[in-house]
Order: C-alpha cells, then structure tokens, then sequence
C-alpha cells in the first residue's frame, strides 16, 4: 500500500520522493529535485520559521550554489551584508584575504526560508510540526516511506520511491536504516556563540590561539588553546563565537556571555576589545560538539544527505557548503534513477563516490583543527588544506551542468 494520511480527512498520496527534514540539505533536495517535475513530500518536525543551533557563515561553494539555483538574489535582499575580506587572526597577529566574489552569512531562520520558499514554488510539498518516528519497509526490507505524527497527535504516513533523510546530525532515518559509518573521528569541539550589535566586524574575523608554553602539537587537546570569530549577519548584527575543546566547556560555570568574553581576550586582543563595546542581544547559546562520521548514505529505497549522512566539527564552519553541494550530487543521481536512466546502485554509488572524494580531505582537516592539538604553525597547514579543497570544490560545482538556472555565470 502507498499512501499519505495527515489525519483521517486526507487524501492518500504516493510521491517520488519523501523527505526528512526541511533545512538546507533536506529543503534543496526539494527543490532540485521538484524542478525537474518529481512529486516531492518535505516532512520537519520543527515549525516553519524556527530557527536552529547553528552559525551560519556561508564559505564559497554555498555562495556558488545558492548563485547557480538562483537564490542568491533573495540572500542579498534579505539585507545579509556582503563579506568581502576573511581575516585570520593568529593570536594577535592578522592575516587578512580580500575575496573577488562577496561571501554572506545569512541567519538560519532567512536561509532555510529562502530555500523552502523556492522548493514550493517549484513544486515541492512541504509540512511543517510533523515528527516522523518510524521508517517503513515492505516485506523484503526496501524501504517504502515514513510514518509519524503531527503536533496534534494525528498519526502520518507517506510513501514513495525514495526516503530521503535529511534529519540533521541526529538522524532517525540513518539509525533506523543502518546506514554504516565508513569513515568516524573521537575529534569533537565546542562552541558558545550569541548576537551583539554594534560590534565592528571587517567582514569573518578567525581567532586561534595557544596559551604561551601550552602549545602541544601531540594527540592531546591543549585546554589553553582557544578559538573565536565574528560573522557578520542580518539586521545590523554579528554573530560572535568563542570556541574550546569540550574539556573547558564543560568547566564552563554560570555567564556565558562572560565566558565569550574571556576566551576572546585570551586569543584576541582586537576582537575581544570590539566585542566588549558592543551590546548583546538575545541568549548566548551552546554546543558541547559531536563525533564526526561519514555514513554509506544509500540502500534500497533510501539516501542521506547533509548532516545525516556526513557530520564533520563545526569549527571550520563547512556544514552548510557541503549540505547544498550534496543536495545537488544527490538530485541528480535521484533523477537518473526516477526517470529510468540509471540504475539505482550505479547512480547512488557515485554520489557516495563524488560525496566522499570531495570531502574526506576536508573531514580529516576539520578533525585536526578542532582537536586544538595544534601550534600556529600546525594549524596555518590545515587552513591551506581547508583552502586547496574549497577551491576545488567550487571549481566543480561551476562546472556542473546547469540546465535549472537561467543567467548564473562563474566569476571571471
Ligand atoms: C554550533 C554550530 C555552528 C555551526 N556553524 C556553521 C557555520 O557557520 N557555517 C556552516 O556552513 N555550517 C555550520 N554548522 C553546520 C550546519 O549547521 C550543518 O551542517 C547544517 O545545518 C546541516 O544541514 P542539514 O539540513 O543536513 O541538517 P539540519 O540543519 O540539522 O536540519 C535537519 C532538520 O531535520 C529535522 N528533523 C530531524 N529529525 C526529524 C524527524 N524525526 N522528523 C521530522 N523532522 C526531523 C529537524 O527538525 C531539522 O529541521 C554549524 C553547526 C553547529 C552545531
């Protein structure tokens, strides 16, 4: 049987393609694959709107892609101002790079938007406050579709072609599907991070620093190595971060703003001082880290993108880039597959290919920085490394034939 049921009122639907989770990888799965005129079911838990534990500084390849699906018109509006020079601050030393092609930083709950907005425009069908709590299998074990509840308490299913887990670091449809880890790190780091105004920001400002004798370059976490930003976002407003190993966060005792305060003086000087002038607003949130894991992400009748299928640390701030780059690798092995052109283990087995090949070098990076098992030296490395596979992915994302956008043309 296929169907979907919200309720006992409506009516029962069969979709090419269901989807868990209505952010970045989940909502341009969506879209990619609505443009191409597949019936498409987006399902999220949390309301439309709500925003979600995460910065939000977009690196290159997002800014690319967002440009070539035509969205990044609809980021400029939004007033996210354009960040035209990236500085690393080692210590109290700055190394700025002016960048040829503004990047931006848009707040999650303007992004997400933007992306679930044009999913719906083309096509797509998005619900919002449905909990999907069970992945459903025929009798051979293939997966058919999902089955949940609303915020009401109304039972939901769905079924369709392919489920699609797009569910975030946590995902139910990975557990649930077995996707096996094929690539994992211990390496996790934390962060605090809150909105100030009236911080003066010259454009993303990265902070690194090491206690002076505290310098390990070993396996261990150096508890005295500290990390810290600012990204400058919506409304006037800058994001301000202060990141440590887990081993601190968790010494962590009462203010929290004091605590951003503290970590930026100690890696900082020139940041620290701006961020002190300014005046916070809203709560300074946290995050203790998470072990990063690639996951296999297909099987019959199923496929991961984003965070469900590739968590790496948050410290180099790549999350996002590589939901949308995913999100695209995987429409179009989803179309191949939908409209009979490939079959589906060729066609997904080379989106785990291209995935991977893209992103280990990038994983093994992020693992290395936010081990804070650094020196300046050491860590300049894996900011080249970081550097080197950014450049290379957004050379391939350019490439990328671009039937569904009219006008986009790579920077000269
Ligand atoms: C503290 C922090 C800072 C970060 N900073 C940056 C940054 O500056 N730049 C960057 O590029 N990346 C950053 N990242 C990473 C970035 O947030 C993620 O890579 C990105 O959000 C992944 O997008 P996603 O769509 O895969 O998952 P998510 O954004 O996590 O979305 C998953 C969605 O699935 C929904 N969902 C989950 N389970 C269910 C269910 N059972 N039923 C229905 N819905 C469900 C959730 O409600 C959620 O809306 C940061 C992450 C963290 C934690």
């Amino acid at each position: 049987m296929t169907g979907v049921t919200v309720g006992t009122a409506r009516a029962v639907e069969h979709f090419d393609a269901v989807v868990v989770g209505a952010r970045v990888a989940g909502a341009a799965t969506a879209l990619l694959l609505a443009r191409r005129g597949h019936r498409v079911l987006v399902v999220d838990r949390d309301r439309r709107g709500r925003d979600t534990l995460s910065t939000h500084a977009l690196m290159r390849p997002a800014v690319v892609q967002l440009q070539r699906w035509g969205l990044l018109d609809h980021v400029v509006a939004s007033g996210a101002p354009p960040v035209r020079r990236v500085t690393f601050h080692y210590g109290d030393v700055p190394l700025p790079i002016d960048v040829t092609e503004p990047l931006y930083a848009p707040r999650r709950i303007v992004l997400d938007e933007i992306i679930v907005a044009a999913a719906e425009d083309a096509g797509a069908v998005v619900r919002f406050a449905v909990d999907v709590t069970e992945v459903t299998r025929d009798r051979d074990g293939r997966v058919t579709g999902v089955a949940g509840r609303d915020r009401d308490g109304r039972t939901f299913a769905a079924s369709a072609e392919v489920t699609i887990g797009a569910d975030g670091r946590n995902s139910l449809v990975a557990r649930q599907v077995g996707a096996a880890v094929t690539r994992a790190t211990p390496i996790r780091s934390a962060v605090l991070y809150g909105y100030w105004d009236g911080v003066e920001a010259a454009g993303y400002e990265w902070c690194f620093n090491v206690a002076s004798g505290d310098a390990r370059g070993g396996p261990a976490a150096s508890d005295g190595a500290t990390t810290g930003g600012l990204i400058p976002t919506n409304d006037g407003q800058v994001c301000v971060w202060a990141g440590m190993p887990p081993s601190r966060f968790h010494r962590l005792q009462g203010n929290r703003e004091a605590a951003v305060h503290a970590i930026l003086s100690e890696t900082t000087a020139d940041v620290a001082r701006r961020v002190a002038a300014g005046s916070r607003s809203g709560p300074v949130r946290g995050y203790p880290g998470l072990r990063g894991e690639l996951r296999r992400p297909w099987g019959p009748g199923w496929a991961l993108v984003g965070d469900a299928g590739y968590y790496k640390d948050a410290l180099t701030s790549h999350g996002i880039s590589d939901a949308l780059r995913d999100a695209d690798l995987l429409a179009d092995a989803l179309d191949a597959v939908l409209t009979g052109r490939t079959a589906p283990a060729d066609a997904l087995s080379h989106y785990e290919h291209v995935r991977d090949d893209l992103s280990i070098a990038l994983f093994d990076a992020t693992s290395q920085v936010a081990s804070y098992a650094w020196d300046m030296e050491q860590l300049q490395i894996q900011h080249r490394i970081l550097s080197t596979q950014m450049q290379r992915e957004t050379r391939l994302l350019w490439s990328r034939d671009d039937a569904l956008v009219a006008g986009a043309s790579a920077p000269r």
